[in-house]
């Protein structure tokens, strides 16, 4: 199929007609399109999302398959890794499958899974999994060394051990945070996610890391309830001011999509789960910050696509032959944030004013979102295809 319109291609916006199916067959200047996209629509790279609890499983009741991936396409992200802290667990070749089956079954966007830190390592190297994910107290695990070894890319959640222990308002000091990045160090092909500040983006990369940040952890005004507790928690005021900073340096920007029911969150400040579900809220932010001209078109598509993309090693991130067809078509227009298709209805990011929307999401060629309404498309693994050869 062709489509024509405005695209980010070569890393400049031109009028191009594009045709693919599930790859991206062709780019060229004229044609006679199968689809024409309406003016004031702009066709980027389909944007990724490295860090998403979609849960399942067990704890569909919070979010499932189908949910989480639907409200990822309405946020216009085509491709979203999922974290591997469900119930059951996923650190074991069994669950691993299990998991995958649920995604291949379900999911309206590509995706790819973490396991957990694990006791087969040398079997669980072997599945379709991108990497893994180290939480805090994974690094006291003996295991958590071998892990680090393994070439896939391995995701840490930076926080100390000791700060699963003490109080909450001490897990406050950032440097429970910028602590966690030492035990890591003499390993490659770490990213850091959620750093909530901007000493923890700096020594990242000076330890030759990537990094990232989600949008909360710069808009949140502080922690207040239960809706804005969240793990990591939201730094101060000033913290958050240098975190702005920040947007220029981090490889990629993560929703940290982590739903619960609303009886969870119902329960006092002290016991109820930290989390905040907004994936849907990146793309449109992202893009508000290119209207308002706090950051440029390249540096944009950098955050949600081309780098996520070269941090995974796979054939997204960019518009151009071969690499699959995954797109997000934005549109720049003033509305205010919710979630669509969620379990989770309330967040702390709602009403907040954004100026870019998702027009269309295009999945594997296919259209998984038009204009808000998400279709039943298929999403595939990149890291479960052609195994064999
Ligand atoms: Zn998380």
């Amino acid at each position: 199929m062709w489509i024509r319109g405005k695209a980010y291609v070569n890393n400049e916006i031109r009028e191009v007609c594009i045709s693919f199916d599930r790859r991206i067959k062709e780019i060229k200047s004229l044609c006679k399109p199968d689809v024409t996209l309406p003016q004031g629509t702009l066709i980027l790279p389909g944007a990724i999302d490295l860090h998403t609890h979609i849960r399942g499983l067990k704890l569909a009741y919070k979010e499932d398959v189908i949910s989480g991936t639907s409200e990822a396409s309405y946020g216009g992200i085509t491709l979203l890794g999922d974290m591997p802290n469900t119930m059951p667990v996923v650190n074991t070749v069994e669950i691993i499958n299990t998991k995958l089956k649920e995604f291949e079954y379900y999911s309206r966007v590509d995706y790819f899974i973490y396991s957990g830190v694990t006791k087969e390592f040398e079997k669980v190297e072997k599945t379709p999994i991108a990497g893994y994910k180290i939480f805090p107290e994974d690094l006291e695990k003996e295991e958590t060394y071998r892990v680090l070894k393994s070439k896939k890319l391995k995701v840490l959640h930076p926080e100390v051990p000791l700060a699963l222990r003490g109080n909450r308002k001490l897990r406050l000091n950032i440097w429970y945070e910028i602590g966690a990045l030492f035990y890591v160090k003499d390993y490659e092909r770490v990213h850091i996610t959620h750093a909530t500040n901007l000493t923890t983006v700096k020594l990242a990369r000076e330890l030759g890391f990537s990094v990232d940040l989600t949008p909360h952890h710069l808009l949140v005004n502080g922690e207040s309830d239960c809706l804005s507790k969240v793990n990591p928690p939201i730094r101060s005021i000033n913290e958050r001011l240098w975190l702005l900073q920040a947007i220029n340096e981090v490889d990629t920007i993560v929703s940290d999509h982590a739903p619960h029911a609303k009886f969870e969150k119902a329960q006092p400040y002290e016991i109820c789960p930290p989390g905040i579900a907004a994936i849907s809220f990146t793309v449109p932010f992202v893009f508000t910050l290119v209207n308002k001209g706090i950051i440029g078109l390249d540096r944009a598509i950098d955050l949600i696509s081309r780098n996520p993309a070269r941090i995974l090693g796979i054939p997204y991130g960019e518009i151009k032959e071969n690499n699959y067809a995954n797109f997000t078509v934005i549109q720049f227009k003033n509305w205010r944030y919710s979630t669509k298709y969620s379990k989770v209805t309330e967040t702390p990011l709602d009403q907040y004013p954004l100026e870019a929307s998702v027009y269309m999401t295009i999945v594997q060629g296919k259209v998984s979102n038009l204009e808000g309404e998400v279709f039943p498309v298929k999403g595939i693994n990149p890291f479960g295809e052609n195994r064999d050869d």
